[in-house]
């Protein structure tokens, strides 16, 4: 039996190999930082994570070029560290968790917040403000023994020349281990999936044109560009 056409793969490069890490699924998580929490003014900080997927398909590499994406007129960025997942498992407890991480990366949570604010006030799924195509910008994966101690690095999102978003990754509410625990607890975790960790304070929009370049300490950077819309 053949295919009747061949499928996307998607791949992300991994540092200091001749080889990318082919993605399976995106992973996202909700809320993460309490200065973003109240900046959107929304959820208790003491909830448990909760998450979100992205089509693996909506990745961007870096140097990307983003169409200003349909049906929106507030497309916000969203800085996040991204963590590329290296091998399988299921209900994996905290003190195991790093075992599963192959590294890190910058990523993007690319977010249509006008939809994603009536999806939520409609109380329906949030696909439309979130997992739209090109939605799932991620830079180059730095190993983990080579990334340093990610839990010590700091994010900065700049926008041009404007940083926007410049906050410990210490601040997340829930930390890295943490997260892969409770993912694992619903899905089991596979060689190829990326959990994007929630991003703080700091989103705003961005328009054609923008530039958006994330860095995150021990990681290599990210950059990508807003262009205008797609053409039909
Ligand atoms: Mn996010």
């Amino acid at each position: 039996m053949t295919l009747l056409f061949t499928p996307t793969t998607m791949s992300v490069p991994v540092l200091s190999t001749d080889q990318d890490f082919p993605v399976r699924r995106i992973y996202c998580v909700g809320r993460n930082y309490v200065d973003h929490i109240r900046e959107m003014k929304e959820g208790d900080e003491r909830d448990d994570p909760f998450f979100f997927q992205k089509p693996a398909d909506a990745l961007v590499p870096d140097h990307g070029h983003v169409p200003y994406p349909p049906r929106t007129t507030d497309l916000q960025f969203e800085g996040e560290l991204v963590v590329a997942i290296g091998a399988e498992g299921v209900d994996i407890d905290v003190d195991h968790a790093p075992d599963l991480v192959l590294g890190y990366a910058a990523g993007i949570d690319l977010t249509r917040r006008d939809r994603r604010r009536d999806c939520r006030d409609r109380r329906i799924p949030w696909e439309a403000g979130k997992s739209f195509d090109a939605s799932a910008p991620c830079g180059p994966i730095t190993r983990r023994a080579e990334a340093g101690d990610i839990t010590t690095a700091t994010l900065r999102l700049s926008v041009g020349d404007r940083i926007r978003q410049h906050t410990p990754i210490a601040l997340m509410i829930w930390n890295v281990a943490e997260i892969i625990a409770h993912l694992s607890t619903d899905y089991r975790l596979m060689p190829g999936d990326l959990v994007y960790t929630g991003t703080p304070a700091g989103v705003a929009a961005v328009t054609p044109g923008d530039t958006i370049r994330v860095d995150i300490d021990g990681l290599a950077p990210l950059s990508i560009t807003i262009t205008e819309s797609r053409t039909p």
